[in-house]
């Protein structure tokens, strides 16, 4: 363990050339960019009168929410649902029209805010929804070790039944172990067949209750509103049955599920409470960010004071933006959080930097050939439809071999952004776009972190400039 001078005067704010000049009456002759050992480091802070705080992950464990809760202080939570499905089955119109038809506040006319999330009250209970549909977002979450569904909608169209990206829903409910509803959607349309979409199902080992099965399957339309009621009960009943609990008494934790940088906001993040209460004032870790709550605002836009288990919550007053899936912990001080904050920080820069980050091809390339290691070409996909992502991620898993292979990082559909750029970032990835591009933030934010974005509008040249660097790679493995 070494540290550079220049960041041990910075973390004890003590001036650089001071502890140059004591580490020279001790014999030792450093500037400032030279790293010191640890017992070195130690006398150093010994004299000049600062404490000693090692920070290890067992430190931020200990600092950050070990209690466990007692089973009297669980009250019951809302069920935080996602919805999944093939594209066009019509999962974006279903969130809008149980948005539309129930939102808490109620308000005729009044603007809901679109903030990843919102609630809607069902018989006096409250149902979260994830406003994000699809399992791309459900899988990166996941991936960062932020599980925040309890219960997933399989929406399938009853005009067209299981289609592949319905099979691969299942298994992401199913690899996840959550529960799964199926809503028939689109039952309005003359060519409806949900006896089809039922019989389908059966050969994904989906049963459903119509076919004697225990998965609670609803025929809905999205357009008509018809059968959106029996959804919501059906999942207020799946909820009931998973028993689901958190303890509104205890500093909280939650994930993020959104974040961007807003102009004039600052950093917001929205985050969705899983155990305790957020409250303003709080200060807390999230991921390699810290920050103290400035401001909380509901999905209906409103300002509020505290945010309990199950609510999405929009948090001003983050010093950096977090990434979707960053689990956010409230710490006791601002000491504490911004200890682990550069903790997390740095422990992430030491990893790229051990596996020599590179963020563009030729330096991923360049890399390879004066490190024998590398061996997984890591790239992050953004595309226009889902169709060309599914198709581009095919074509790279056959790229390579044994000692070369591309790692797909995370696809998706849509503008690249700022969160692609820090994903991209963190693991040393180059950005590709097939038919999109990056928006303003993500392409100032690339700029500044060095991290390349490839543009592209034929799936052939992509593959090929790929295949270029795979093989690059690959010549410099022999
Ligand atoms: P997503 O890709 O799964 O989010 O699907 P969308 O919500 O964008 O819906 C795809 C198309 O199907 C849109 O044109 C919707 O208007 C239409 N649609 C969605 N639900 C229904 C429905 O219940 N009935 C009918 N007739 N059309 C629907």
């Amino acid at each position: 363990d070494a540290i550079m001078v220049q960041e041990l005067a910075n973390r004890m704010a003590e001036r650089v050339s001071d502890v140059v000049k004591s580490l020279m009456q001790m014999g030792m002759m450093v500037t400032q960019n030279q790293t010191i050992d640890q017992d070195t480091a130690e006398l150093i802070v010994e004299e000049f009168g600062h404490k000693i705080v090692r920070v290890s992950d067992a430190d931020v464990e200990d600092v950050i929410d070990q209690v466990v809760d007692s089973p009297e202080d669980l009250k019951p939570r809302a069920p935080i649902i996602t919805v999944m499905g093939h594209v066009d089955h019509g999962k974006t119109s279903l969130l809008d029209a149980i948005r539309n038809a129930r939102v808490v506040s109620g308000e005729a006319g009044g603007i809901t805010q679109h903030i990843g999330a919102y609630q809607v009250e069902q018989n006096g209970d409250l149902l979260t929804f994830l406003d994000t549909p699809g399992h791309a977002a459900f899988t990166s979450m996941r991936s960062r070790g932020a599980q925040v569904t309890d219960i997933v909608i399989l929406v399938v169209a009853a005009d067209d039944a299981v289609m592949p990206q319905t099979i691969e829903a299942i298994a992401h409910a199913k690899a996840a172990n959550v529960p799964m509803i199926v809503a028939i959607n689109k039952i309005d349309r003359p060519a409806a067949d949900p006896q089809k979409v039922r019989t389908d199902l059966l050969q994904h080992e989906v049963i459903v209750e119509q076919m004697s099965g225990e998965v609670q399957d609803v025929e809905v339309s999205a357009t008509t509103g018809q059968g959106l009621d029996q959804l919501l009960e059906a999942i207020a009943l799946q909820s009931e049955i998973l028993e689901l609990k958190a303890n509104p008494n205890r500093a909280a934790s939650g994930a993020v599920i959104e974040a961007q940088l807003d102009v004039g906001r600052g950093p917001v993040a929205t985050v969705l409470v899983q155990n305790g209460t957020l409250k303003l004032g709080d200060i807390f870790v999230v991921g390699e960010q810290w920050g103290k709550v400035r401001a909380l605002i509901s999905d209906s836009g409103e300002r509020i004071k505290t945010a309990g288990p199950s609510t999405p919550v929009e948090v001003l007053g983050l010093n950096g933006t977090p990434e979707a899936g960053d689990v956010l912990n409230v710490v006791e001080t601002e000491a504490q959080a911004r200890e682990i904050a550069e903790y997390r920080a740095q422990a992430a820069k030491d990893k790229r930097a051990a596996l020599g980050a590179a963020t563009t091809l030729e330096q991923l390339m360049a890399n390879a050939k004066a490190n024998e290691d590398i061996s997984e070409l890591p790239i992050l996909l953004k595309a226009d439809v889902q169709g060309s992502a599914e198709a581009i991620v095919q074509a790279m898993a056959k790229i390579g071999n044994d000692e070369v292979r591309v790692r797909v990082l995370h696809s998706g559909v849509g503008a690249i952004t700022e969160t692609d750029i820090g994903l991209a970032e963190a693991s040393g990835a180059p950005v590709f776009g097939f038919n999109v591009r990056a928006n303003t933030s993500a392409r100032n934010t690339a700029n500044q972190k060095g991290v390349e974005i490839r543009y592209y509008s034929v799936i052939y040249d992509l593959v090929d400039d790929v295949k270029a660097a795979a093989s690059g790679l690959l010549s410099a493995e022999i």
